[in-house]
């Protein structure tokens, strides 16, 4: 635009800063520089109140609203050019309206901790690399076993392939790597190598490939030489055939079926194209298995990401994958938005999860997202789960998504066969049946390992006294609190608030008090007893907490050194115990009876997922489910045709409630230490949004949330359904454009939640 005489030449900078507000800030440019330079994503440095803070660059423009003589010029620029590609950029955009969430804090979302900090973005080249040396080759890595660090990088190395590494990649193994590598060059079992004998993973994916053709190599898959089975194959070739254009596929396929198999194959084709994947799972735990046979299968440069890892390895990863010198990236949620040089493919395993959902801050579902970034990027999006979502199964339905199925296990393994026990009127040791006990005791005695599942840690949910009945409930929330016998305490397992354990009733001062109901703790003293010579081991958040602590005990388990194994939902994630035989879920009316529509869906998954752990291999297992409702629909269906069978009739009840995939929700929470604020806060809220024409949206509540009380903050919440999702949008953009308006809206904390996946 030409400028008029005597106007200031002046060039507004709008950017967005992760704070929560739905607005762009408008800065001043620096004299010298160009509007060609800034192009949209760049990182900046504002003044902002009375600090600086990082501001993502949105768009260049001549004129503000503001006047000119109250904006700031900005600190300084970070970057030469975006970090994100433009189509990226679209995606949070879309993100950012899609979930109704300010755009800085969406943007904020897509960047790790160092780089929203405003560290710079180069990456420092590797400079040196160690490989084995032969008698590092010839050395069983247990010989080390009294110095466990060095046992450790010596494994890394020998599973590693090909067996070098450099040290950037040693620094995302392990932070603190050098004390153990120098002990190993020390003692001849590696050497280091120059930076031309790099393995291939040091360089780009193109390179890599180039490397490896050169070489006369025309795979990357070195190690592979299994029978597929049709249905493999016809999910690998639909894939495969895909590659380089937008399409979603639903891999179903039962635990050991071989998905991850198929997902392997399906990589290669998309390494071989010279394009990298992005593979997302629920857990941080489900990574280190898949991490060890991608890096046996795979020679390039592999990325990880996930919340364990320290600022500086997702620091690295995030530009590794940036710049193309890692070709996978494997990590949790919060991955999902890691740019990709050259995109291929994005997979995300066990796509049913709850744990795809951030439930705090930007609640976005990483399904979801990934779908529209696939579409974006015009690439294919694999969805893979033994018990697919009710959502993903109705896209499948609906033919948006291609439903490959896998219906038999790979190899030879059979599948286990389900069980209902009724417990009614049975007499139960520490809720453990006779009958249960019996089967327990005869396949430990066989030597055969079992698996005993109960989703409830701690050693009982409820101290009760006999003479009173008191009961210890949290002060700050409407739960009681659960008795962890170890520790001698109570604890509320939603605010965490603890105190130590009671010997008598405060209110009447004599009376016994009782532990009532079952923990993970309970059942193990009641195992410990039964079967005193057999080795234990109790998976739970209480006794996986510390670092490590997990790896170590699922070797214990895969080694044979554990006969029991007695866990919560940890047990149900993605773990291979091949050698149980048995499985037992304790309970499963627990989960039968909630008021969230979600819950019998999350139930069916988990009693599958459970079961998907017996009876791999050749030994056929068995599953046991103690239940006193021998007679539920939902728990006969699952048992005798299957998930698939149980999720289309759950689909058929959720079709006929009108309830999602087959309408649409968003739920608007609200909180705060006085009852009545967030209540009025909802009925303002909901009196305004019914002011607007979106017809099909309706507005029910506020009503108090199922846990009314939490962390000493009074909850409520309204929820918006419609049967068109473009009338349920507009209506909450029209209500968040005008939210705060509303008079309480800046004494409450209130979230909005679009698609929730519980009601809680
Ligand atoms: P999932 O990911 O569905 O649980 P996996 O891919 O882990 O299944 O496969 C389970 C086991 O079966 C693995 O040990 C895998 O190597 C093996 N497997 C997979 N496909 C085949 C096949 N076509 N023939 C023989 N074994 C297979
Ligand atoms: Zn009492
Ligand atoms: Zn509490």
């Amino acid at each position: 635009m030409p400028k008029l005489p005597g106007e200031a030449s002046h060039l507004i900078l709008r950017v967005a800063i992760a704070v929560p507000l739905y607005r762009l800030f408008d800065y001043l440019a620096p004299n010298e520089v160009d509007a060609n330079d800034l192009a949209p994503g760049i990182r900046l440095e504002v003044p902002f109140g009375t600090g600086k803070k990082i501001a993502y660059l949105i768009e260049t423009s001549q004129h503000s609203e503001i006047s000119l003589d109250k904006l700031k010029p900005i600190e300084r620029i970070l970057d030469d050019k975006p970090l994100l590609s433009a189509k990226d950029i679209r995606l949070l955009h879309w993100a950012s309206r899609y979930y109704h969430h300010p755009l800085g804090e969406v943007f904020s979302a897509a960047f790790p901790a160092s780089l929203r900090k405003g560290k710079t973005s180069s990456l420092q080249l590797p400079s040196l690399a160690y490989a084995l040396t032969d008698a590092g080759m010839a050395t069983p890595a247990e010989q080390l076993k009294r110095s466990p660090k060095q046992q450790q990088a010596l494994a890394h190395f020998q599973r590693h392939h090909p067996a070098s590494l450099s040290e950037p990649e040693l620094a995302q193994w392990d932070e603190n790597w050098r004390s153990a590598i120098k002990a190993l060059l020390a003692k001849g079992l590696l050497k280091q190598i120059a930076s031309e004998n790099l393995s291939v993973s040091q360089h780009t994916v193109e390179n890599a490939l180039a490397t490896k053709l050169s070489t006369n190599e025309t795979t990357f898959d070195d190690t592979n030489n299994l029978q597929l089975n049709t249905e493999q194959q016809k999910a690998i070739t639909a894939v495969v055939n895909s590659l380089g254009k937008f399409a979603v596929f639903l891999l179903e396929g039962v635990t050991g079926s071989g998905k991850t198999e198929v997902y392997m194959q399906i990589i290669r084709s998309v390494l071989e194209r010279g394009q990298q994947v992005l593979v997302l799972v629920p857990e941080i735990n489900l990574t280190p298995q898949l991490e060890e046979r991608f890096r046996q299968r795979f020679s390039v440069a592999l990325a990880l990401s996930h919340s364990n890892l320290t600022d500086k390895q997702r620091h690295s990863a995030w530009l590794n994958m940036q710049q193309g010198i890692s070709a996978i990236l494997l990590g949790t949620r919060s991955a999902l938005f890691t740019p990709l040089k050259k995109p291929g493919l994005i997979i995300l395993d066990e796509e049913h999860d709850a744990s795809f959902k951030q439930q705090e801050g930007f609640r976005f579902s990483a399904r979801d997202v990934a779908i529209m970034r696939g579409k974006l990027l015009n690439i294919p999006v694999l969805l893979g789960s033994a018990t697919p979502s009710l959502e993903s199964l109705h896209n499948a339905n609906q033919q948006r998504y291609q439903h490959l199925i896998l219906s038999q296990r790979a190899g030879n393994a059979l599948k286990p066969r389900l069980h209902l026990l009724d417990i009614r009127n049975k007499k139960l040791q520490h809720g453990l049946s006779e009958a249960l006990i019996n089967e327990l005791r005869s396949v430990l005695a066989n030597g055969e390992q079992v698996l005993i599942f109960l989703n409830r840690r701690g050693f009982a949910p409820t101290l009760i006294c006999h003479g009173c009945g008191w009961v210890a409930r949290c002060r700050h929330c409407d739960a009681n609190m659960v008795i962890h016998n170890y520790e001698n305490l109570l604890r509320c397992h939603h605010c965490g608030r603890e105190q130590r354990l009671i010997p008598n009733c405060p209110a009447c001062k004599t009376g016994e008090l009782m532990a009532l109901g079952l923990g993970t703790e309970r059942v193990e003293e009641a195992l410990r007893e039964l079967f005193p010579d057999k080795a234990l081991v109790r998976l739970d958040r209480d006794t996986t907490q510390r670092k490590g602590s997990l790896e170590r005990y699922l070797t214990q388990i895969n080694n044979g050194e554990a006969d029991i194994i007695l866990g919560t939902q940890m047990l149900a994630k993605g773990h291979h115990f091949p050698n149980v035989t048995l499985v037992a879920i304790v309970d499963v009316d627990s989960g039968l009876f909630s008021i969230d529509y979600h819950a019998t869906e999350r139930l069916a998954q988990m009693i599958t997922q459970v079961s998907g752990r017996a009876g791999r291999a050749e030994k056929p297992g068995k599953v046991i489910l103690q239940t006193r409702h021998p007679d539920h629909t939902l728990l006969n269906t699952l048992i005798r045709e299957g998930y698939s069978h149980f999720a289309q009739i759950a689909l058929a009840e959720r079709k006929e409630a009108a309830l999602p995939p087959f309408s649409y929700h968003a739920l608007l929470r609200a909180q705060a230490g006085n009852p009545n604020l967030p209540l009025a806060f909802l009925q303002a809220a909901a009196t305004l949004a019914k002011t607007y024409k979106a017809s099909q949206t309706q507005i029910l509540g506020p009503v108090p949330a199922p846990m009314e009380k939490r962390a000493g903050l009074y909850r409520y919440q309204l929820l918006f359904q419609s049967d068109k999702r473009s009338d349920l949008q507009l209506c909450l953009t029209e209500l968040i454009t005008n939210i705060d308006s509303i008079t309480h809206a800046k004494k409450i904390r209130w979230s909005l939640d679009v698609d929730p996946v519980d009601l809680f």
